[in-house]
């Protein structure tokens, strides 16, 4: 029989797909008394041998879409693979305990992990996740479990988890997760951000151990109006396979009357769109959009799944790529944004009690200068490659957006001395994304050279609503008068001072918004590439003399429903956007 769930939709899209549990939650080891050694340890060589294939071929794949500095881990785990003093460990245990392999293999993967974490020496507390990985991957051999790795789907399937942290979300293998359904979230959490830049429907805010929804059943996924249906019928199936179709056939069209330059409104007006980037891939995606430059690159990706900092030279490279891919358009890099819930194992040694208000972002750069002005120098010398931009987030003060212009003087000293070029007119600008930020944006505005607006922080912010947690997403809104005010004070500063204010936040590539922003004065849109059709569509059907009558008049109200009214009653707007909608 059908089942119809209702969550809510954060990443559009539809997939239709047997249902594929992920957890990373560990195995239940059996323990059980054996007589043939010998047996076991051939069990264990044809696990070995299966997992060197499997590692094989991930190092290849890793190598093929995001190159050698993210694949070598993978070479890592082969060569613990075939450590020879493991597996005389293992035989010797189990000549004398007379146990199972899975249970031998346990006890020395935990002794182990032991010894490592009471070494003081980071690079050995590191190596044990490493451990742990290769002993994970033989386990699951050992033990015939279908418990799914993320990087290497076994068929086209929907991934149905608790939760999915950012760095999971960037190792997904794309061909085989058609789509994602997450308990925990909000369309404004990093994971969701993720999966709409990757294209890949998503739904959060069901609970994923509803009886119904059993490894193996067929379910349809709609990311747009959050609606999951498990068991279809052949019927429902074939509906929303024509939907499916219909979208494609949108998306198609929106694609081929992409033109190059800047959108326009319908009274003249050029608007800069723009793409916010995590993965290399999307590089392609956005080239493909026309878009006139990356708004927000958001660097902290680069330190996710890895057990050490990327060095100098390989931020260079990446960032370097990206800036003459882009060429001469510009591209803004964004510092690294770790904190919140982007966790970084090696550079957070700690539990925050309330991450989003604590070592986040620029203030985790701040405690750690030196490996702050790595990455400034990277970004500098980059400079030498195409047109970059520097931004830093989470700025809440005068005082720490000189700290890191600071450390960025040092850098560009650094490099003057040895000689390295970078582009000296580099322009330097400040997220605006803490309220204490945007109600001195006027004196910020006398120091930065570009603002953009980070209204998924803003929001969470300014109306102390937790932006991961799906038991108060209905309180996170994008609508409420005191953000639109905000908004309006941050582009007034902007104008005053002369300098251009940009949105990168979810709201930039809502349609449903897209009217007012402009008419509160935003002068370029920052977004996943996927949207830039859709916005693109939208400017050209408005005026910006309207956009300003309207800001004025939704200025003046005084709740979010008053204000979603409005806008709703907009020629082009009859519907409300993805950060707003079930609320
Ligand atoms: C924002 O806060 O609006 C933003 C664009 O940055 P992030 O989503 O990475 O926090
Ligand atoms: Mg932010």
């Amino acid at each position: 029989m059908e089942v119809y769930l209702q969550g809510m939709g954060v990443s559009p899209g539809i997939a239709i797909a047997p249902v594929l549990h992920y957890s990373r939650s560990a195995f239940e080891i059996p323990k059980h008394a054996i007589t043939d050694v010998s047996g076991e340890l051939a069990r264990l060589d044809r696990a070995v041998s299966k997992v060197r294939h499997e590692l094989n071929e991930i190092y290849q794949k890793t190598l093929d879409a995001v190159g050698e500095a993210h694949a070598d881990i993978f070479r890592v785990h082969l060569m613990i693979l075939e450590d020879v003093a493991l597996r005389d460990d293992l035989a010797a245990q189990m000549e004398e305990e007379k146990l199972n392999v899975e249970f031998i293999l346990d006890s020395i993967a935990k002794r182990y992990t032991e010894m490592m974490n009471n070494i003081q020496d980071q690079r050995f507390r590191e190596r044990t996740a490493d451990l742990l990985d290769v002993v994970d991957r033989l386990q699951r051999h050992l033990l015939g479990s279908n418990r799914p790795m993320l990087r290497q789907i076994p068929k086209p399937s929907i991934l149905v988890a608790r939760d999915l942290t950012p760095s999971d979300t960037a190792t997904l293998d794309l061909d085989k997760a058609l789509g994602m359904l997450v308990e925990t979230g909000s369309p404004t959490s990093h994971s969701a951000i993720l999966a709409r830049a990757l294209e890949i429907p998503a739904v959060i805010g069901i609970s994923v151990s509803n009886k119904s929804l059993s490894s193996g059943s067929l379910i349809i996924l709609d990311g747009t109006s959050g609606v999951v249906i498990i068991n279809p019928s052949a019927e429902t199936v074939e509906k929303y396979q024509l939907e499916q179709q219909r979208l494609q056939s949108v998306q198609d069209h929106l694609l081929q009357n992409i033109q190059a330059g800047p959108a326009c409104t319908a009274d003249g007006n050029p608007v800069t769109l723009e793409s916010n980037i995590e993965l290399p891939l999307e590089i392609k995606h956005s080239l493909k959009m026309n878009v006139q430059g990356v708004g927000l690159y958001r660097t902290e990706y680069l330190y996710f799944n890895r057990d050490t900092l990327p060095s100098e030279e390989e931020q260079y490279q990446a960032y370097a790529h990206v800036a003459a891919e882009l060429s001469p358009a510009p591209v803004t890099l964004r510092t690294m944004d770790i904190g919140g819930d982007k966790f970084v194992k090696y550079l957070q040694n700690y539990n925050d009690n309330n991450p989003q208000l604590g070592l986040r972002a620029i203030r985790l750069c701040l405690a750690n200068p030196d490996i702050f002005k790595v990455q400034l120098r990277a970004m500098l010398r980059a400079s030498a490659h195409g047109t970059i931009q520097i931004m830093f987030p989470m700025i809440s003060s005068i005082e720490e957006l000189r700290e890191a212009k600071a450390v960025l003087a040092k850098a560009r000293k650094e490099l003057d001395e040895e000689g390295i070029p970078y582009d000296p007119d580099l322009k330097v600008g400040s997220m605006i994304e803490v309220p204490s930020a945007a109600l001195q944006a006027d004196h910020m505005a006398a120091e930065c050279d570009f603002f953009s607006l980070g209204t998924n922080d803003l929001i969470q912010y300014l109306l102390a609503v937790d932006r991961v947690n799906e038991k108060i997403a209905h309180l996170y809104e994008p609508a409420h008068p005191s953000v639109i005010r905000m908004i309006h004070m941050v582009t007034a500063a902007a104008a005053a001072h002369d300098i251009p204010c940009s949105i990168c936040g979810e709201m930039a590539g809502d349609p449903f918004y897209t009217e007012l922003l402009l008419g509160l004065g935003v002068s370029s849109l920052s977004m996943a590439s996927v949207s830039i059709p859709a916005i693109r569509a939208r400017i050209s059907e408005l005026t910006l003399a309207e956009a300003r009558k309207l800001a004025e008049a939704i200025l003046q109200k005084a709740t979010a429903s008053e204000v979603k009214t409005l806008l709703q009653s907009r020629p082009g707007n009859g519907r409300e956007g993805v950060d707003s909608e079930n609320t």
